[in-house]
């Protein structure tokens, strides 16, 4: 592969925003990515930056989604609390809903679970 701007050099690597082969000359190195000097340095430090900000959020969600499942089942043993130890002796409704929102956090937790499996 040689260089789009020098045809006789030959290309050090692409850059990330145009897909160009770059020589030596004409590649500026970012740091995670080559990019046309003077010409696609700035969008492909755009590009990085998102790419960077959307792996943050990525990698932050795992634990985010245990809120959800954790409330339902603080409902469910709230409810299942209520209905075993309810004064005139086990109430069926409170206890199959509490029962209910058990198995939604347990559901909720395993699907959100299979969602982000293969991530560290
Ligand atoms: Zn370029
Ligand atoms: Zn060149």
């Amino acid at each position: 592969m040689h260089c789009f701007n020098h045809p006789d050099n030959v290309a050090v690597g692409l850059c990330k925003c145009c897909s160009r082969g770059l020589c030596a000359d004409c590649a500026a190195d970012l740091g995670h990515g080559l990019a046309c000097r003077d010409r696609h340095e700035q969008q492909v430090e755009a590009m990085n930056m998102i790419i960077e900000q959307s792996a943050r959020i990525y990698s932050s969600a795992p634990k985010n989604i245990l809120i959800g499942p954790i409330f339902f089942l603080f409902m469910g043993l709230l409810f299942a609390g209520f209905g075993l130890f309810s004064p005139n002796g086990i109430s069926a409704f409170p206890l199959l809903l509490g029962v209910g929102f058990i198995l939604f956090a347990v559901v909720a937790f395993v699907r959100s679970r299979a969602l982000f499996r293969g991530q560290p």
